[in-house]
């Protein structure tokens, strides 16, 4: 077991929390401060625990002056302060240049700039430059991590610090390790896999991991018909991922009563608002169609197999849940989750976007904050930034 933040005395203690405000902005204003809302609690107790919080935290990727402006972190000062009702000190600059932070009182907050302006040169932050480290490392007494979303990561923000600071998880982390680790490591059976999104490529790795750990895998979204060409069947102008055919056919010869594919479709002759819908068979799909989501007898069999399982766990859309007509296939499946008995497990990224947009933010088990790094999970791989934390 990891170390937490309840496992340290904070008292007047100088705590860097690694956050992660890495939120959508547009022209600098924040499209969606879930992320910033997700932090609360752990930056809530450090504040109750009478420690000086120091947070950091990346946002988007800086490759030059503009990405800079795009990515300032000021704009989540704001909102930080607001929604914790308390004043929150932003420091423009990835360096303490004023020693404003060895003059802080315990209960203060400070927001640092967004540690990517150090990739500018020599992508020092990304490449976990270990000067930087020691740096930010120099700032504190103690080290949390609470960025998941950025913990299949070895930057200097999270594994350059925590080299040289006692260190533990926050709240946020904790709660992803308990709703992941054991769904994939001792799962209430049967547990069910849902697979969708638009590239195979990316799911090799958990497809490989988890056909030996489900007993169940359904595939829906645009990857489903990489899966369908290697059975023969005609999809007219739907996805094909060429490079990943051989893996598609071997892992279905190998698996074929535990890989369930898509029986029916709804296509459209090209990804938009106007093209029309039509519901096929799935080996009726039209040359110049393409299918864009997962039909009404494939949702009734995807049924069939997740009302009976103790545990799902879902990672990317069946369908274009972007485009209305394309929705529904995405819109059922929470809708069935929504009503297991068992534990349901949202992969971060679109899925986690597509499900709390259709208004089931409060109706599974667990939605994950991290795309990439539950996907890693998933695979079965370790995180190093969560690695690199003290156990107990
Ligand atoms: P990914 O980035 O791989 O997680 O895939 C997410 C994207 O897959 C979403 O933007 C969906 O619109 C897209 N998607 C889902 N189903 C399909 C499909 N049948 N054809 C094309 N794109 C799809």
């Amino acid at each position: 077991m990891k170390k937490t933040i309840r496992d340290f005395n904070l008292d007047e203690k100088r705590v860097i929390i690694r956050v992660d405000f890495n939120v959508p902005m547009k022209n600098q204003i924040i499209a969606d401060d879930n992320r910033i809302k997700e932090s609360l609690e752990t930056i809530n107790y450090a504040i109750n625990n009478n420690a000086k919080v120091i947070l950091l935290s990346h946002l988007g990727r800086i490759k030059n002056e503009e990405d800079k402006l795009k990515n300032d972190l000021a704009p989540v000062a704001k909102r930080l302060s607001e929604l914790l009702n308390k004043e929150v000190k932003f420091i423009s600059t990835t360096k303490d240049n004023d020693n404003y932070i060895e003059k802080m009182l315990p209960g203060e907050v400070v927001l640092m700039q967004n540690t990517r302006y150090e990739d500018l040169e020599g992508s020092k932050e990304s490449k976990n430059d270990p000067e930087l480290g020691a740096y930010w490392a120099s700032l504190g007494d103690v080290f949390i991590n609470d960025a998941f979303g950025t913990s299949h990561r070895a930057h200097a923000s999270n594994v350059g610090i925590a080299k040289h600071l006692p260190n533990g998880i926050g709240f946020l982390i904790e709660k992803e390790l308990q709703a992941l680790i054991p769904a994939i490591e001792n799962p209430t059976r049967p547990l069910t896999v849902i697979l969708g999104g638009s590239k195979v490529a990316d799911k090799i790795g958990v497809i490989n991991n988890l056909v030996n750990i489900a007993d169940y895998i359904l595939i829906g979204g645009g990857m489903a018909y990489t899966f369908l060409k290697t059975r023969g069947i005609e999809i007219g102008k739907s996805l094909v991922d060429e490079d990943s055919l051989e893996f598609c056919n071997q892992i279905l010869n190998s698996h074929p009563d535990k890989i369930i594919l898509p029986i029916d479709a709804i296509t459209g002759i090209d990804i938009s608002e106007t093209t029309t819908a039509n519901n096929r068979f799935i080996n009726e799909i039209k040359q110049e169609e393409m299918g864009l989501d997962i039909g009404p007898l494939t949702v009734k069999l995807f049924k069939e197999h997740l009302e009976s399982s103790k545990t799902i766990i879902w990672n990317g859309p069946v369908g274009v849940f972007e485009i209305d007509k394309f929705a529904d296939g995405t819109k059922k499946i929470c809708e069935i989750l929504s009503t297991i008995n068992g534990k349901t497990i949202i992969g971060g990224g679109d899925t986690a976007s597509a499900a709390i947009n259709f208004g089931y933010q409060n109706k599974f088990t667990h939605i994950s904050t991290g795309g990439g790094a539950s996907l890693e999970l998933l695979e079965g791989k370790k995180l190093p930034g969560i690695e690199i934390i003290n156990e107990k």
